[in-house]
């Protein structure tokens, strides 16, 4: 028996997240095998340290896969596997509990820990408790939280495997897609996260504020709900409970208050700064750096070091 892992192929070839995802899988000791959709160019590139075979499914509608197709294939392969796996992404958070109630068995969620062959620890309550959970013997389905692994190194010699996956399920189709993040680095994986919340006010000082400083730092973009809400950034740079949880090195807060829904989504960060004019906000007891400051002053004269460094 072995693990399948599900990839996510990024623009640039396998997301981090992946290569996270498969060190995960090799907690097991079991064979990993990657599944891979899309073109065969994805799949050529999808080789991981430490996997044995990548399965490849290639069908026009993977270019943007649904999750009733991705379960199907899931479903499919299930019998050949002791653990289905995959990093906490949209895909797989949609896509795996769907094979999990077609087996009948328990689906673990963003697991941050793994214990044993069927017990893992998992984030409850917005992060604030951590529960540990034994799940049936048998088949095991879950996501990891993949910033909480060592990524697997790139490269390999893994066996490339052509597979025919289930007719489509044709109850949904996407109709348009569109990028939020342009150039930048992806959110989840990002190294350095620069994220606004309310205070910004608009969309327009969203962008003419934080957009020169992540320029300056090759940071991601982050938002609260709240600034989300209120329209000044797309919902894909909703960083929290509800949102994308991040682990960069470098996060920095800016006129966000640290409401526990947001830091549920933070708390992996290696370093946080905060810059806020309530000294009172949750987010500088957490942050690491805080700076009592007007956002509005404080931006644009960290962007200006920053040039001049
Ligand atoms: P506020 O709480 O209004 O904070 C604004 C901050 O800006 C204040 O601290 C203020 O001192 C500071 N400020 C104001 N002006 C300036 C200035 N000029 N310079 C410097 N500082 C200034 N929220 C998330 O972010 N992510 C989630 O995933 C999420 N999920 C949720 C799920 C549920 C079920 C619920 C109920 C809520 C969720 N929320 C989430 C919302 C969350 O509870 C907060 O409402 C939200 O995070 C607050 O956003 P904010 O910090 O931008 O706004």
């Amino acid at each position: 028996m072995s693990v399948l892992v599900l990839a996510d192929i990024a623009a640039t070839g396998v997301a981090l997240a992946t290569r996270q995802a498969v060190r995960a899988a090799q907690h097991w000791g079991l064979p990993v095998d990657l599944l891979v959709l899309g073109s065969t160019e994805a799949a050529a590139h999808a080789q991981i340290a430490g996997v044995r075979r990548v399965l490849h499914a290639d069908a026009p509608r993977f270019a943007q896969p649904q999750a009733e197709d991705v379960a199907r294939l899931l479903n499919s392969l299930a019998g050949d596997y002791t653990v289905i796996l995959a990093a906490h992404g949209s895909l797989a958070r949609n896509a795996l509990p769907r094979v999990a109630a077609l087996h009948d068995v328990g689906m673990i969620s963003e697991a941050v820990a793994l214990l044993g062959p069927n017990s893992y620890q998992r984030p409850i309550y917005a992060g604030n408790l951590l529960a540990t959970v034994d799940n049936r013997p048998g088949l095991q389905i879950l996501t990891v939280r993949a910033s909480r692994f060592e990524a697997a190194a790139q490269g390999g010699q893994a066996e490339c495997v052509a597979i025919t996956a289930p007719a489509a399920d044709g109850r949904s189709r996407v109709t348009g897609q569109k990028t939020a993040g342009g150039e930048r680095p992806e959110l989840g994986s990002a190294r350095v996260v620069v994220s606004g919340g309310r205070s910004l006010g608009s969309a327009e000082r969203f962008h003419a504020c934080l957009a020169p400083l992540a320029d300056r730092l090759g940071a991601a973009i982050g938002a609260t709900r709240a600034a989300v809400d209120s329209g000044y950034a797309p919902n894909e740079w909703q960083v929290g409970q509800t949102g994308t949880v991040v682990a960069p090195d470098l996060y920095i807060a800016v006129g966000l208050s640290g409401a526990l829904q947001h830091t549920a989504g933070i708390k992996d960060s290696r370093v946080i700064v905060a810059i806020n004019q309530d000294p009172e906000a949750p987010i500088m007891q957490l942050a690491d750096y805080s700076l009592v400051a007007d956002l509005f002053d404080a931006v644009p004269e960290l962007v200006r070091h920053l040039h001049t460094e």
